[in-house]
């Protein structure tokens, strides 16, 4: 019997109960922190995809019609039933992910913003009216749910993302299908199961695990009105791309490149702090954390990194069992090459290894993927470490001589998810702010994501389409507006036809 015999064969969540897959394809599920293969994912067929879709669409029309109240009643016990199982949900996280305890922790209270955000459904729904726009017609808007919309999410927030993606479309009325990734399958297993105690109605929530082919026929499908992605950029444009070909609403989040500035009069002490913990933090395998630092000035590069060095080297990597450790390791031993091979070519075309963390020494005695925090000096933009995202804990410093400099480069990447400046000086800080062409800036805040009720979401190549993620666009996402004109005519009232296009200039 093979390894992947032995071990727990996952399903899909349809119809409110779990539902074995039909395809004879499986998908791995990893442990990163052992390398052990825990648990085979089904990855669903179109016509699999194609029965959770008829099965959403039949649970949409009672769904929409309860009342908005009653339907924040449900996604409130949804939140209370996160929070009695939390210890449960942080174990799992923590096993399919890696990530450590504390940082588990930290994404279900962000991801609990947006069920927040959810409950007040109520209040974002609420329309328009004018009373008499002309001839004693009153004019309203209502906001609708779409019905059947998808979200399709990535490996490194198995909780966080979802839940902002999806916690509001099940809110304003829609039936909702979850693709999680592949990778991390089990969290969303775990919560579909308190969905259902919460009381909300079978259909409504469906999880549907899968590859390409599922993503394909949830893009196709005329049923599927929306779809909100999150992930890699390359991925998230074929998503945009696709879906909108299918005349479909989407928004799709990409990836991200974010710098941190760092300014001649930044306390070095603190903002090396800062930056530590927002550039390796959950092994680097965050959208938003620091990808690297942008010093201005040959002085605050030599002391910056001086600092950092010592900080980066005392960094401890390992299992999330170990309460002392930093990070973890990263998803898949792919993912490690993907990043050894990033910091070797980095090498190979003239940056400087200030701190390496290939070859870790826990790899000696664990066949975890890890990888120890790299720190790499002198990167300059014709580099490809400088260029591309790169998902792991190697982080680079990139020297420039003034602001400007340090502006102009991050407003040619095309990458725009964050950015953030350390400085006391509040002139720079604000010609940061108003000339840096990114979605989510800070000003010495080390990771800039906003707080669950405002919008999230790059810019240039880190967003496609005109949507966000958490915030209070996604109720707006989510729902389609009507606007109605209304007159009531009473006996008195005398009717006469007219053939010219109706305006306010008189009485209609
Ligand atoms: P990914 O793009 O590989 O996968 C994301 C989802 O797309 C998964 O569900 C996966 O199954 C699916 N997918 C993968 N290849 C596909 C294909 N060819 N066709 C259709 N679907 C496909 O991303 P990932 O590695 O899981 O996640 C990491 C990436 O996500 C990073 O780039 C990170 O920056 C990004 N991310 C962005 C945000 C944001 O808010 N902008 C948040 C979290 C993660």
């Amino acid at each position: 019997m093979t390894v992947e015999q032995k071990v727990k064969e996952l399903h899909h969540f349809i119809s409110g109960e779990l539902v074995e897959g039909a395809s004879g394809r499986f998908s791995n599920v990893y442990n990163p922190s052992t390398g052990e293969v825990i648990a085979q994912v089904p990855l669903a067929t179109k016509e699999e995809v194609q029965k959770a879709i008829e099965v959403a669409q039949k649970a949409f029309p009672a769904w929409k019609n309860m009342s908005v109240g009653k339907r924040a009643e449900i996604v409130m016990k949804f939140r209370q039933l996160v929070k009695d199982n939390e210890a449960e949900l942080v174990e799992i996280i923590c096993t399919e992910s890696g990530k450590t305890r504390e940082d588990a922790k930290g994404e279900i209270t962000r991801g609990l913003e947006s069920v927040d955000l959810a409950i007040n459904a109520p209040h974002l729904l609420k329309g328009e009216y004018s009373v008499n726009v002309g001839g004693n017609i009153n004019a309203f808007s209502t906001k609708a749910p779409l019905g059947v919309v998808a979200a399709i999410s990535p490996f490194n927030f198995p909780v966080m993302v979802p839940f902002a993606q999806t916690s509001m479309a099940v809110a304003v009325g829609n039936s909702v299908i979850l693709k999680p990734s592949e990778k991390v399958p089990m969290s969303a297993l775990f919560y579909s199961e308190l969905w259902k105690k919460a009381g909300l109605p079978d259909g409504v929530w469906t999880v549907i695990n899968g590859d390409k082919e599922t993503v394909d026929e949830l893009l196709a499908n005329p049923t599927v009105q929306a779809v909100s992605f999150v992930g890699s950029t390359t991925i998230a444009e074929y998503i945009y791309q696709t879906g909108t070909n299918y005349n479909k609403r989407v928004a799709a989040l990409g990836g991200g490149k974010n710098f941190m500035i760092v300014m001649p009069d930044a306390d070095l002490e603190k903002t090396a702090n800062a930056f530590i913990g927002a550039a390796y933090g959950a092994a680097s395998q965050r959208c938003m954390a620091i990808s690297g630092a942008i010093t201005v000035g040959k002085e605050t590069a030599d002391n910056f990194v001086a600092v950092l060095k010592e900080k980066v080297e005392k960094l401890k990597v390992g299992p999330y069992t170990e309460d002392d450790v930093d990070f973890g390791p990263v998803i898949t031993n792919q993912s490690k090459e993907m990043v050894e091979g990033y910091i070797n070519r980095s090498i190979e075309e003239g940056a400087k290894v200030v701190v390496d963390g290939r070859n870790p020494s826990i790899c000696e005695t664990s066949n975890g993927f890890y990888l120890g925090p790299t720190l790499l000096d002198e990167v300059t933009p014709a580099m490809e470490v400088y260029q591309q995202e790169v998902f792991g804990p190697a982080r680079i410093v990139v020297r420039v001589e003034t602001l400007q400099e340090a502006i102009e480069l991050i407003n040619d990447h095309e990458l725009g998810n964050g950015v953030t400046i350390f400085t006391n000086n509040g002139a720079a800080a604000r010609k940061f702010q108003e000339e840096i062409e990114v979605g989510m800036v800070g000003v010495n805040v080390p990771i800039p994501i906003p707080v669950g009720y405002y919008n999230f979401g790059g810019w240039k190549r880190s967003k496609f389409g005109e949507g966000y993620m958490f915030g209070p666009d996604q109720a707006r996402f989510f729902t389609k507006v009507k606007t109605i004109s209304e007159k009531w005519l009473s006996v008195d009232d005398e009717t006469t036809t007219s053939f010219a296009f109706p305006s306010n200039e008189k009485d209609q």
